[in-house]
């Protein structure tokens, strides 16, 4: 997902969905339509979809031609920065609590862009909330309570309480057999990163009593138009790092080193 910018008045409105949708900003997404996944309502994935900035140009541009079809509009009340980790980390967070199922205890393992977003829907929707982790990061810890976390702690062992679900967001794969080791039965263990790396082996004893681990890869617009709506009623605020195009490389470099509170977003310079 991308984002286009607010038309800034009527007369000047570009083509396609932001005029057809009223001038508002919008997120921007493409799938072809008519492939088995995408008849069968998991667009997500679809096997020719596009990507803004990854397949597509024009993610940073002032104006982009767009399929209407595809473009979310985006909530009100949010400035430019803090509405931009609404869209991947927000949505992708969104997602994997749908695929977390209905957990009374949610546990999230890496306290990033997304976890900081989701930590506060799921206490809007009363859940209770544990944060893990890296061991010995007591900022971490601390961002994660201030957020709403009602316990925080180190991820490689389990909290004070089992799981109904873990999601997580860290691309660590001794993270599974962790969040399996923290699960009460029935529970689902949600990877929602892209990459991960190998997951070492464990006991088939983590898995059994209907224990789950599955991926989550991108979204539907149906599941972008549920937490669009819904962002603005918890409210979800969302704290951001703001860094010039020309510094990705070192927002990256940050990002991986865990030193960025909340989320980073790129901004172009006019
Ligand atoms: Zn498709």
């Amino acid at each position: 997902m991308g984002r286009c910018p607010r038309a800034r008045d009527g007369a000047s409105r570009g083509p396609g969905a932001v005029a057809a949708r009223g001038g508002s900003d919008a997120g921007l997404g493409w799938t072809d339509g008519t492939c088995r996944y995408c008849l069968s309502g998991r667009e997500n994935l679809c096997e020719s979809a596009r990507f803004t900035g990854y397949d597509l140009d024009g993610g940073y541009a002032e104006w982009i031609v767009a399929d209407e079809r595809y473009c979310l509009p985006l909530p009100d009340g949010y400035d430019d920065l803090q509405v931009a980790p609404l869209l991947c980390a927000g949505l992708i967070g969104y997602r994997s609590l749908r695929l977390a199922g209905d957990p009374e205890r949610l546990g999230l393992y890496g306290f990033g862009a997304s976890a900081h977003i989701v930590v506060q829907v799921a206490r809007h929707e009363g859940r209770r909330v544990f944060g893990f982790v890296r061991p010995g990061d007591d900022a971490g810890a601390a961002f994660a309570l201030e957020l709403g976390c009602e316990w925080a702690g180190p991820s490689d062992v389990p909290g004070p309480e089992e799981l109904d679900a873990a999601i997580i967001f860290a691309p660590a794969g001794e993270l599974v057999p962790a969040a399996l080791r923290a699960l009460a039965r029935g529970g689902v263990v949600v990877c929602a990163g892209i990459h991960m790396s190998d997951i070492p082996s464990f006991p088939y004893e983590l898995l059994w009593e209907e224990r789950v681990v599955r991926s989550v890869a991108n979204l539907t617009r149906r599941d972008g138009e549920e937490f669009l709506a819904l962002a603005p009623r918890v409210p979800v605020r969302t704290e951001v790092e703001a860094f010039p195009l020309e510094q990705a490389n070192e927002a990256l470099e940050r990002l991986r080193r865990g030193q960025i509170r909340g989320a980073a977003v790129l901004r172009v310079e006019r």
